[in-house]
């Protein structure tokens, strides 16, 4: 099976706490690393975890609060110092570019590869990376400022042909392109061989949700009916529900309720305020409202199977 992970290289929200960095994760699909969000420190955790500087060659970023892209400045003069030629791709919020423009050009800085920068809005979800196996979709989130997640989602691949029967039917390879694609095989009597006899279904795609930072909203969920992985953030407990809604956060037990209502299978809850230094409270409400979480921690990896 193509290989589809997630590794947390940040689970903190606003500051470090407990040696829990600022946000930050890479996506691993098919060996191409897309990191979302890059809070302080990301680099630190980027070789600690072994991606080293020129893996990561698309960088997402949610929104403009610090514990979301302070270190992307960083990475980037890394990067630079440590030879990188190729194109590095950067999304997120139109400033972005102004904040990185600003201090290359103070520093006299020169960059060694070219940056390519996609902005994105928050009027709909729009497509900000596309190959030949998977898309990135924005997720349209609700924060104090302008705020985007990001929806991997697996492209269905083409039925497979089944071998033997191109024997045995006699089919030329000019006819395996309609075959792929679910058509029927017509003998020259007029006979139909039916599609499902010729070929097998390709696997049902997989996808991954990062929902940070917003506070509870349901607009999303039917963007990601059914997603096999939903990271959802969880600043909060619900003892602090109003702090939660004043500062358009979410608490664990509605992050477990968002889950629900998007089908997912499986929750991965972090984003959690530096007041906790225990996360089990966490856990154990979200629990309540969907079962199958577990704690975003740095350096674990979560792996998308079917
Ligand atoms: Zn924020």
């Amino acid at each position: 099976m193509t290989k589809f992970e997630v590794t947390i290289l940040g689970s903190s929200s606003a500051t470090p706490a407990y040696h829990r960095f600022p946000s930050s994760q890479i996506v691993n699909y098919n060996q191409k690393y897309f990191m979302i969000d890059c809070g302080e420190g990301t680099q630190f955790q980027l070789l600690k975890y072994g991606f080293g500087y020129n893996k990561v060659d698309h960088i997402f970023i949610s929104h403009l609060h610090g514990d979301h892209y302070l270190g992307l400045v960083g990475l980037i003069s890394s990067m630079h110092l440590n030879g990188r030629g190729k194109e590095l791709v950067l999304v997120g919020p139109p400033a972005l570019k102004e904040i990185i423009d600003i201090q290359l050009f103070h520093s006299q800085t020169t960059l060694r590869f070219p940056i390519k920068f996609i902005p994105t809005q928050t009027d709909q979800p729009e497509i900000v990376y596309r190959n030949t196996e998977i898309e990135i979709e924005t997720i349209i989130l609700d924060h104090r400022i302008p705020c985007t997640g990001f929806f991997f989602k697996e492209i269905k691949r083409p039925r497979k042909i089944v071998k033997e029967m191109l024997e045995i039917y006699n089919i030329t390879p000019d006819e395996i392109p309609a075959l792929k694609e679910g058509h029927d095989y017509v003998i020259e009597d007029g006979t139909v061989v039916p599609n499902y006899v010729l070929t097998t279904d390709s696997p049902v795609p997989r996808s991954y949700a990062y929902c940070s930072d917003t506070l509870m909203i349901t607009s999303f969920i039917e963007q990601i009916k059914g997603v096999d992985l939903l990271y959802h953030e969880t600043t909060f407990l619900e003892d602090m529900l109003e702090r939660a809604r004043d500062t358009h956060h979410t608490t664990a037990k509605q992050a477990g309720e968002i889950a629900t209502m998007a089908e997912a299978k499986k929750l991965i809850i972090g984003h959690f305020s530096a007041r906790y230094r225990d996360l089990l409270s966490h856990l154990e409400e979200c629990k309540t409202t969907f079962k199958n979480v577990e704690l975003a921690k740095e350096g674990i990896t979560f792996s998308i199977e079917n």
